[in-house]
């Protein structure tokens, strides 16, 4: 069988780095070295002047499939990912219906899996009104599981049915069942009660911006973070904790990990690059939770990604028509929470490398390796011969800037105002999922059945 040849290219990953030929056969990588002779009928990729990096991948996306076809599908969210270089999504269980059961999990991972132009896993969701399904739901493939500490807004209800636990009683009793199945338990830390008291406290703040932030303080997820960091010591669950947005928050980790908890870390683009006064220009279109914070919590929380306290990064991709965002743009409690991030996630990451002292190898890790190895996917995430031939050819150069009327992929993208002043760099040029080109020459030339849905299997008991 015939097999792809990249040649010239500057590869980086936490394996190898340096200027290496790279062959692929049968989906997997199954030589590196200096220089690489083609066999015949090998097709070559001249990778010349350009990096080789792993596929990434993004632990937090939110494309709803099936709930919400005005505002994301599988094919538009992948077709955009596969774009930016992301060779594997893990699909949170929002949606309507929430996939709270075993036989929601097998009836979503069958309607996805002709729908996605990469490999994907599914979460599902746990909560205290869902205990009894968290076993069968592990036994069916989930990937891993999440909780919201935090009831949801009203309009919201529906789809996160099943996946809040609010209470330290309600949370302790979640964690221990998710414990049990040994899967990674990716939690939404802000506190219940410190909502409602913050949010009464703001409420005639002026200006959509000073009131979102002000009803989320970072004592509200911090909060959280330490309770659910403490339970984790006595409930031996595997912590995720997601966008995480303070240095504070990552050093209350940090802490507990000390302590012996099992926690893994993950903040997003957006709260690297961007800062409140982003949310004061764009409001309703750069509401997300927590909130953009303020400069010096996002200088601290570059520093706290330089000294390795943040393991993972993700898109949180998150997509609303711009009606619907529009709609709320005087009230931000009733308007949606959530940035549609994912069509600029490889731009995102180089330019984020580009900040001072960052490292682009372990900033590339931290949507490659590090996920891989913390959410078990075999195969994954790294350059290593008898690996998934998954990989992004970039060019680290190319200036991406934001225009609202440029053709996307991602129905969310257009929405994507707040990037508009930041100075992206990196564009994935070809984009391979086992040996097969998803992205090329500016197009997606994949198939959407070519992704595979990856089962979580076993107890999973991967390190940090
Ligand atoms: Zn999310």
């Amino acid at each position: 069988m015939s097999g792809l040849v990249i040649r010239g290219g500057d590869l980086c990953s936490s394996a190898v780095s340096g200027s290496f030929d790279l062959r692929c056969e049968h989906g997997k990588i199954v030589a590196i070295d200096r220089e690489i002779r083609p066999e015949p009928g090998d097709r070559v990729f001249d990778a010349s002047g350009l990096l080789v990096v792993p596929g990434l991948i993004d632990v937090h996306v939110h494309f709803r499939d099936p709930g919400s076809p005005e505002r994301e599908s599988f094919l538009t969210g992948t077709a955009a990912a596969a774009s930016n270089g992301v060779t594997t999504v893990l699909e949170m269980p929002t949606s309507d219906v929430p996939v709270t059961t075993a036989a929601r999990l097998e009836r979503r991972g069958r309607h996805l899996s002709g729908r996605s132009f990469i490999d994907f896993g599914l979460y599902a969701g746990a909560g205290h009104s869902s205990l009894d399904e968290v076993e069968s739901c592990a036994r069916a493939g989930a990937i891993a599981f999440k909780t919201f500490t935090h009831r949801p807004q009203p309009s919201r209800a529906a789809a996160f049915e099943g996946m809040w636990a609010v209470t330290e009683p309600q949370l302790f009793q979640t964690m221990s069942a998710v414990a049990a199945t040994g899967r990674v338990h990716a939690v939404h830390c802000e506190n219940d009660r410190l909502l409602e008291h913050f949010a009464a406290e703001s409420a005639d703040r002026p200006g959509f911006g000073e009131r979102h932030r002000e009803a989320r303080p970072p004592v509200v997820e911090d909060s959280a973070i330490a309770m659910v960091g403490s339970l984790s010591l006595t409930t031996g669950a595997r912590v995720h904790l997601v966008h995480v947005s303070t240095a504070r928050g990552v050093d209350l980790a940090d802490g507990l990990r000390r302590a012996g908890a099992d926690i893994s870390v993950e903040t997003c683009p957006h709260y690297l690059l961007l800062d409140q006064d982003t949310l004061d220009r764009y409001g309703s279109f750069a509401k997300c939770n927590p909130p953009l914070r303020a400069h010096d919590v996002r200088r601290s929380l570059l520093d706290r990604l330089r000294h390795d306290g943040i393991d993972i990064i993700a898109s949180d991709h998150c997509s609303y028509t711009t009606e619907e965002l529009g709609h709320h743009a005087e009230d931000p409690c009733g308007a949606l929470p959530g940035l549609p991030g994912i069509e600029f996630l490889m731009p995102s990451l180089l330019t984020i490398a580009r900040e001072p002292d960052q490292a682009l190898v372990d900033v590339i890790a931290k949507m490659t390796s590090r996920p891989a190895r913390r959410f078990g996917l075999e195969g994954k995430g790294d350059l290593v011969v008898g690996n998934d031939a998954d990989l992004a050819v970039v060019d680290p150069r190319a200036a991406v800037p934001f225009a609202a009327d440029a053709g996307f992929l991602a129905q969310g993208s257009r929405n994507a105002v707040y990037l508009s002043e930041v100075d992206l760099r990196g564009r994935a040029v070809a984009t391979f999922v086992r040996g097969n080109a998803v992205f090329s020459d500016g197009a997606v030339v994949g198939s959407p059945g070519h992704g595979q849905w990856i089962r979580g299997a076993g107890t999973g008991r991967s390190p940090r």
